[in-house]
């Protein structure tokens, strides 16, 4: 789908701040978080609800997803880190991580909240890939 943005970042066409990225998925931080340090875990095939993946990409979307919450929680000062699929947003199959503190709880009927400059974004993304070695 060329006008398909999560398309976009998976081959490349634009660039976000990217956290891992393989031959099936790519994660990259949400520039509108909920939570400070959302990510989000793409596939990179266009299919639309992450349901739909074919079993082998499903099961490694979700298993990168499980090493990026773990990053997640080993990067912030969370007091967990919460897992969530809705696809309303982009009909492009994607996981959000939410990095959750205490006291903050995301309103989730929400799809995103403010713009994140790009300095901030960089310097959770290098907290994440540290956290992933
Ligand atoms: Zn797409």
């Amino acid at each position: 789908m060329s006008d398909c943005i999560f398309c976009k970042f998976s081959k490349g066409e634009i660039k976000p701040i990217t956290v891992y990225e393989d031959d099936k998925c790519i994660v990259f931080l949400d520039k509108f978080p909920l939570t400070k340090g959302q990510t989000l875990v793409v596939g990179k095939k266009h299919i639309d609800n992450v349901f739909d993946l074919p079993d082998d990409d499903y099961t490694h979307i979700f298993n990168i997803a499980k090493k990026i919450v773990k990053a997640s929680d080993a990067a912030f000062d969370t007091i967990r880190t919460w897992l969530l699929v809705q696809g309303m947003q982009v009909a492009h199959n994607h996981i959000k991580i939410l990095p959750i503190y205490e006291g903050e709880y995301p309103n989730l009927t929400e799809g995103s909240g403010p713009e994140v400059n790009d300095d901030v974004l960089n310097e959770q993304a290098e907290k994440l890939k540290k956290a992933l070695e």
